[in-house]
């Protein structure tokens, strides 16, 4: 089957009085046509007055593009619903797939016979040939033209090189937005990283599930 909103909707009630005792506020719940991933949980972040960052403005996205098991796309729901309960209710975790994700993933596996795992693209068709896995800190930029195109650059962590590769870009007069954003996500390996004025044109749809636990940068 290919996941549907009703679906996921249906899906998300189900779970979450079966697996998180109801505790799950409403979230809003989308299907895409992602290529790159089954499932994702997106927020944003702002700076606490106090320090540190909290998370806001939580969405899950379910990709409606593959035709699954139900089962698989059942645990696609739960992976981003265990996103979204850390997440939300501010729970620190060593990473992304740290040790409290783990944790609960384990005991809802155990518990309800699921088969959940840490990747976002389970699925024998999004599995991509072995890559660098290195951890190392990039700044990547996600651009959106003026015609709508998007767009993603990897930089080096250096402040210098990402403000000229800021100004460059808006200097051309074509981009709309740039935003920023620090991780050592090994996804990025994949990409050349440079402070060369270009861009690799890319839907930032199939990027945002990489910048799960990035560091958004305000201040250049
Ligand atoms: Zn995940």
């Amino acid at each position: 089957m290919k996941a549907t909103v009703d679906f996921v909707r249906e899906r998300f009630d189900y779970f979450n009085r079966l697996c998180f005792e109801g505790k799950l506020e409403p979230v809003p719940l989308r299907v895409s046509n992602a290529r790159t991933y089954l499932g994702v949980c997106r927020y944003r972040k702002r700076r606490r007055l106090l320090g540190g960052y909290e998370m806001y403005g939580f969405s899950i996205c379910i990709s409606a593009r593959f035709d699954l098991p139900e089962a698989e796309i059942e645990d696609t729901v739960i992976h981003e619903m265990i996103h979204y309960y850390i997440w939300r209710n501010g729970i620190k975790d060593t990473s992304a797939h740290g040790k409290v994700f783990r944790s609960m993933m384990d005991e809802i596996n155990r518990t309800h016979g699921r088969h959940i795992t840490v990747s976002h693209r389970s699925s024998p068709q999004l599995r991509e040939q072995a890559v660098d896995t290195r951890r190392k800190p990039h700044v990547i930029a996600l651009i959106t033209f003026t015609d709508g195109r998007t767009g993603i650059k990897v930089l080096p962590c250096i402040r210098k090189s990402v403000k000229m590769y800021r100004n460059g870009v808006m200097a051309s007069g074509r981009v709309s937005r740039i935003s920023f954003y620090e991780t050592d996500e090994p996804w990025f390996n994949r990409f050349p990283c440079s402070s060369a004025l270009n861009v690799i044109y890319r839907d930032t749809q199939d990027v945002f599930p990489y910048l799960e636990g990035a560091t958004p940068l305000t201040s250049l």
